[in-house]
């Protein structure tokens, strides 16, 4: 396994990390993807899914092509994607939603509106998620620019609040 190679692995469970903790947190779906397909009379919306974000902000980093690869092989290349009635300028937004349960871009996978984390914030008392910093963070571990304690405490502080959501909703 080469260098790049080894950044997307990192990259990849560092995804895993993240789903956990939007899983947890719940908040997309339930109070703002729900609502707004009800108030769709039941149509698909695309939410904050407003632009081609899957590759809009890509360096040209090996890394970003090998995981641009590994999600086309996964999930098929953007143009083969099939939307008949596309709401979302983004090709890999089907008709529930986002079709990439992994290898999303950084910025797909850090992104957080503004009400989501005042909610994170009011309900949880999480004041650290930073969505450009974490956006930044993904960004590092995948060209290599994050420094092996960086990632270790980048890594505990999601643990730490995937943690304090769970515990509050006990
Ligand atoms: S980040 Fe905000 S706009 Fe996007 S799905 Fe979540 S709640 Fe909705
Ligand atoms: S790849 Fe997924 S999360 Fe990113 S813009 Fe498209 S539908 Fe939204």
């Amino acid at each position: 396994m080469n260098v790049a190679e080894k950044r997307v692995l990192r990259y990849l469970e560092t995804e895993k990390m993240l789903n956990d903790f939007f899983d947890a947190f719940g908040y997309c779906f339930d109070r703002c993807i729900r609502v707004e397909i009800e108030k769709n009379g039941g149509m698909p919306v695309s939410a904050c899914c407003k632009n081609r974000y899957h590759c809009l902000y890509d360096l040209d980093d090996p890394a970003f092509g090998i995981l641009r690869s590994e999600r086309e092989t996964l999930y098929g290349k953007p143009e083969d994607q099939v939307n008949p009635n596309p709401v979302s300028p983004c090709e890999y937004h089907g008709s529930s939603g986002c079709r990439l349960a992994t290898h999303k871009s950084p910025i797909c996978l850090a992104f957080m509106c503004r009400e989501s984390i005042d909610a994170l914030r009011e309900n949880y008392g999480i004041f650290s998620y930073d969505y450009l910093g974490m956006n930044y963070a993904l960004e590092w571990i995948l060209t290599g620019d994050f420094s092996e304690k960086d990632y270790t405490d980048f890594k505990e502080n999601i643990i730490r609040m995937t943690e304090r959501i769970r515990q509050t909703r006990l």
